[in-house]
């Protein structure tokens, strides 16, 4: 699709035969499987400003933790456990984990590394290796490069918006220049790599987001994840009006028409803003889903953006999200 086609069709009155073909595309390439990851939030530190983020270190209204090591391996062995095979590790970009290249960071990935596993083999015989997923924000060259020996075998950082000028007016402390350079940085080092953007940022046009579309191919992605923004409190952008699903789940058909490859998730924030709309995200060409299992106690102050607090239970919530993508006529890994 050209750019042109792809602001078109985000533009259309009806969107079901794009996503009829996405989700067809998606059946040929990457079948019924979805894959279900597990998400620790080990530290909502962070020391940039991103004006969307409720984490942002202008926020005094936070209570801020780092969970100890110990306990974030305890947590990642128990994921293991209840069947997970990837554990995505995201915090704020918290200078007591990025010490000295991430030397700490380190540590909490090579200490679950270290985990023993006991994954089915696969169809051809194979023993699959569980997935350390850094979603740390930006790192230098040396540190990314560090967290890889330590094990770490994927990436996120999404570029947010394709946009250079509102990629300034949101990120007071960074440029789109640098966090590409990053994402080039983690795809160098043989990182699965993750961008991707958030929907319906204020002032965000349709040729803006075809252009996001676009920008992930430039990136060479094997994953992105496609969110609307969802206004936070005490943020700068408190009191704007949240991105609209129907468009992010269209920029999440496009993606998979665009790059049929693609591990898509159904994310998070979609969930947020209407459960009922997880279940559809899928059709719409998705083939991930992503759980929290960050034990309750700090779920409260990880708040990106507002969400309900749920219990964390972590074998229950599994066999709950496997019975549900069964029930889509799908099948969890
Ligand atoms: N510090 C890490 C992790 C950020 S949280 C990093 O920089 O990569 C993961 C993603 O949540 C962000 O990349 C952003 O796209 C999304 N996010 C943050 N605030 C949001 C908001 N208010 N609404 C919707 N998505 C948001």
């Amino acid at each position: 699709m050209t750019k042109k086609e792809m602001i078109d069709a985000l533009n259309l009155e009806d969107f079901s035969p794009i996503y009829h073909e996405a989700d067809r595309i998606r059946k040929e390439v990457k079948g019924d499987d979805v894959f279900v990851r597990s998400i620790i939030e080990f530290s909502n530190y962070c020391k940039r400003e991103c004006k969307y983020c409720g984490l942002n270190c202008h926020n005094q209204h936070v209570k801020r933790y780092r969970m100890p090591l110990d306990e974030i391996v305890e947590t990642a062995a128990q994921a293991i456990a209840a069947g997970y095979r990837t554990i995505v590790l995201q915090s704020g970009e918290d200078p007591y984990f990025n010490n000295d290249n991430a030397k700490r960071l380190g540590e909490v990935v090579s200490a679950i590394r270290a985990l023993p596993t006991n994954f089915d083999p696969e169809p051809d015989g194979s023993q699959p290796i569980l997935d350390i997923t850094m979603s740390t924000g930006e790192l230098p060259y040396e540190a990314l490069a560090h967290l890889r020996e330590c094990g770490a075998t994927r990436y996120l950082l999404r570029h947010e918006t394709s946009d250079p000028d509102l990629y300034a007016f949101l990120h007071p402390c960074g440029t789109l220049a640098e966090r590409i350079q990053c994402l080039r940085n983690i795809k160098k080092l043989g990182y699965a790599t993750g961008s991707g953007f958030m929907v319906g940022l204020p002032g965000q046009s349709l040729e803006s987001i075809a252009n996001d579309v676009i920008l992930l191919e430039t990136l060479e992605c094997d994953m992105a994840g496609i969110g609307p923004f969802i206004s936070s409190p005490d943020t700068p952008l408190q009191g704007y009006p949240n991105g609209s699903t129907e468009l992010t789940k269209r920029a999440v058909a496009l993606c998979r028409i665009h790059r049929p490859e693609l591990n898509l998730p159904v994310t998070t924030a979609l969930g947020v803003l209407n459960p009922e709309e997880r279940k559809d995200a899928f059709s719409c060409g998705a083939n991930v889903i992503m759980k929290k299992v960050t034990p309750t106690k700090y779920k409260e102050a990880y708040q990106i953006y507002p969400s309900k607090i749920e219990e964390t239970r972590i074998i229950e919530d599994r066999q709950a999200l496997d019975a549900l993508i069964r029930s889509l006529g799908r099948r969890p890994i």
